[in-house]
Protein backbone atom coordinates (compact mmCIF):
# COMPACT_ATOMS: atom_id res chain seq x y z
CA UNK A 1 0.00 0.00 0.00
CA UNK A 2 1.29 3.81 -0.83
CA UNK A 3 -0.46 6.87 0.09
CA UNK A 4 0.51 10.09 -1.27
CA UNK A 5 -0.58 13.91 -0.19
CA UNK A 6 -2.03 16.78 -2.79
CA UNK A 7 -2.64 20.08 -2.23
CA UNK A 8 -3.43 22.95 -4.74
CA UNK A 9 -4.98 26.35 -5.40
CA UNK A 10 -6.34 28.42 -7.76
CA UNK A 11 -7.20 32.30 -8.42
CA UNK A 12 -10.98 32.49 -8.82
CA UNK A 13 -11.75 35.17 -11.53
CA UNK A 14 -14.45 36.25 -13.29
CA UNK A 15 -15.02 35.67 -16.58
CA UNK A 16 -13.58 31.90 -15.86
CA UNK A 17 -16.07 28.46 -15.73
CA UNK A 18 -16.01 27.54 -12.17
CA UNK A 19 -15.47 23.24 -12.48
CA UNK A 20 -14.24 21.83 -9.72
CA UNK A 21 -14.11 17.69 -9.70
CA UNK A 22 -14.88 17.62 -13.75
CA UNK A 23 -18.14 19.34 -12.61
CA UNK A 24 -19.24 22.28 -13.61
CA UNK A 25 -20.76 24.65 -10.71
CA UNK A 26 -23.00 27.26 -11.82
CA UNK A 27 -20.96 30.75 -10.18
CA UNK A 28 -20.01 34.80 -11.58
CA UNK A 29 -16.27 33.43 -10.80
CA UNK A 30 -14.35 30.76 -11.88
CA UNK A 31 -10.71 29.37 -11.63
CA UNK A 32 -7.58 30.56 -13.95
CA UNK A 33 -4.94 28.58 -14.86
CA UNK A 34 -2.97 27.28 -18.08
CA UNK A 35 -5.90 24.15 -17.96
CA UNK A 36 -9.51 24.29 -16.91
CA UNK A 37 -8.17 25.18 -13.70
CA UNK A 38 -9.68 22.53 -11.79
CA UNK A 39 -8.13 22.69 -8.31
CA UNK A 40 -9.26 19.44 -6.90
CA UNK A 41 -8.84 17.14 -9.92
CA UNK A 42 -5.14 18.58 -9.37
CA UNK A 43 -4.64 17.86 -5.92
CA UNK A 44 -6.05 14.48 -6.46
CA UNK A 45 -3.68 13.88 -9.30
CA UNK A 46 -0.82 15.07 -7.50
CA UNK A 47 -1.40 12.97 -4.24
CA UNK A 48 -1.45 10.01 -7.14
CA UNK A 49 1.77 10.32 -8.68
CA UNK A 50 3.40 11.35 -5.09
CA UNK A 51 2.13 8.12 -3.69
CA UNK A 52 3.91 6.21 -6.80
CA UNK A 53 6.75 8.10 -5.98
CA UNK A 54 6.14 9.76 -9.96
CA UNK A 55 6.87 13.32 -8.95
CA UNK A 56 4.56 16.16 -8.97
CA UNK A 57 1.95 17.65 -11.53
CA UNK A 58 4.20 20.00 -13.14
CA UNK A 59 6.63 17.64 -14.07
CA UNK A 60 4.15 15.50 -15.86
CA UNK A 61 1.74 18.26 -17.34
CA UNK A 62 3.95 21.62 -17.37
CA UNK A 63 1.93 24.76 -17.75
CA UNK A 64 4.66 25.88 -20.39
CA UNK A 65 3.39 22.85 -22.69
CA UNK A 66 0.66 24.17 -25.27
CA UNK A 67 -0.96 20.63 -25.36
CA UNK A 68 -2.03 21.25 -22.17
CA UNK A 69 -3.61 24.65 -22.61
CA UNK A 70 -7.00 24.49 -21.68
CA UNK A 71 -6.73 20.72 -21.28
CA UNK A 72 -10.03 19.83 -19.06
CA UNK A 73 -8.30 18.02 -15.83
CA UNK A 74 -9.90 15.40 -16.29
CA UNK A 75 -7.12 14.03 -19.32
CA UNK A 76 -4.65 14.79 -16.66
CA UNK A 77 -6.84 12.28 -14.23
CA UNK A 78 -6.80 9.18 -16.57
CA UNK A 79 -3.32 9.90 -17.57
CA UNK A 80 -2.36 9.70 -14.08
CA UNK A 81 -4.27 5.92 -13.51
CA UNK A 82 -2.07 4.96 -16.70
CA UNK A 83 1.18 6.16 -15.37
CA UNK A 84 0.49 4.67 -11.71
CA UNK A 85 -0.96 1.30 -13.15
CA UNK A 86 2.48 1.34 -15.36
CA UNK A 87 4.56 1.19 -11.57
CA UNK A 88 2.19 -1.93 -10.53
CA UNK A 89 -0.59 0.18 -8.71
CA UNK A 90 -4.43 1.28 -8.95
CA UNK A 91 -6.20 3.56 -6.88
CA UNK A 92 -7.79 2.31 -3.51
CA UNK A 93 -9.50 5.57 -1.97
CA UNK A 94 -9.35 8.84 -2.07
CA UNK A 95 -9.76 11.38 0.20
CA UNK A 96 -10.05 15.11 -0.29
CA UNK A 97 -10.64 18.66 1.36
CA UNK A 98 -11.65 22.17 -0.78
CA UNK A 99 -11.54 25.22 0.66
CA UNK A 100 -14.03 27.81 -0.58
CA UNK A 101 -15.93 30.43 0.79
CA UNK A 102 -18.64 30.66 -1.96
CA UNK A 103 -20.27 28.79 -3.41
CA UNK A 104 -21.78 26.56 -1.21
CA UNK A 105 -20.65 22.98 -2.55
CA UNK A 106 -22.89 20.82 -0.50
CA UNK A 107 -25.68 19.94 -3.14
CA UNK A 108 -22.66 19.33 -5.72
CA UNK A 109 -20.84 16.91 -3.68
CA UNK A 110 -22.32 14.30 -5.31
CA UNK A 111 -21.92 14.73 -9.16
CA UNK A 112 -18.17 15.67 -7.61
CA UNK A 113 -17.85 12.30 -6.02
CA UNK A 114 -19.11 10.56 -9.53
CA UNK A 115 -17.20 12.66 -11.57
CA UNK A 116 -13.79 11.95 -9.88
CA UNK A 117 -14.42 8.60 -9.74
CA UNK A 118 -15.41 8.30 -13.15
CA UNK A 119 -12.30 9.81 -14.00
CA UNK A 120 -9.70 7.94 -11.82
CA UNK A 121 -11.55 4.36 -12.61
CA UNK A 122 -12.79 3.63 -9.16
CA UNK A 123 -16.46 3.66 -8.06
CA UNK A 124 -17.77 6.54 -5.89
CA UNK A 125 -17.93 4.91 -2.44
CA UNK A 126 -13.70 4.73 -2.45
CA UNK A 127 -14.25 8.60 -3.19
CA UNK A 128 -14.82 11.21 -0.37
CA UNK A 129 -15.17 15.00 -0.89
CA UNK A 130 -15.58 17.62 2.00
CA UNK A 131 -15.81 20.93 1.68
CA UNK A 132 -15.38 23.74 3.80
CA UNK A 133 -14.86 27.64 4.05
CA UNK A 134 -11.53 29.02 5.28
CA UNK A 135 -13.82 31.07 7.76
CA UNK A 136 -13.59 34.15 6.33
CA UNK A 137 -9.70 34.85 6.67
CA UNK A 138 -7.17 35.22 4.00
CA UNK A 139 -7.59 35.38 -0.02
CA UNK A 140 -10.10 32.07 0.10
CA UNK A 141 -11.91 33.79 2.79
CA UNK A 142 -12.14 37.23 0.74
CA UNK A 143 -13.34 34.90 -2.11
CA UNK A 144 -10.42 35.41 -4.32
CA UNK A 145 -9.04 31.65 -4.38
CA UNK A 146 -10.15 27.98 -3.96
CA UNK A 147 -7.69 25.77 -2.30
CA UNK A 148 -7.56 21.60 -2.12
CA UNK A 149 -5.87 19.15 -0.70
CA UNK A 150 -6.18 15.28 -1.56
CA UNK A 151 -4.97 12.10 0.21
CA UNK A 152 -4.96 8.95 -2.24
CA UNK A 153 -4.20 5.53 -1.23
CA UNK A 154 -2.47 2.77 -4.04
CA UNK A 155 -2.91 -0.60 -3.80
CA UNK A 156 -0.51 -3.13 -5.73
CA UNK A 157 -2.73 -4.44 -8.43
MG1 LIG B 1 -3.46 23.52 -10.40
Amino acid sequence: MRVGIGYDIHALKKGRRLILGGVVIPHPKGLSGHSDGDALMHAIVDAALGAAGLGDIGEHFSDSERRWKNVASVVFARETVAKVRKKGFRIAQIDSVLLVERPKLAVYKKAMRESVARAFGVKPDRVNIKAKTNEGFGEIGRGQALAATAVVVLEEV
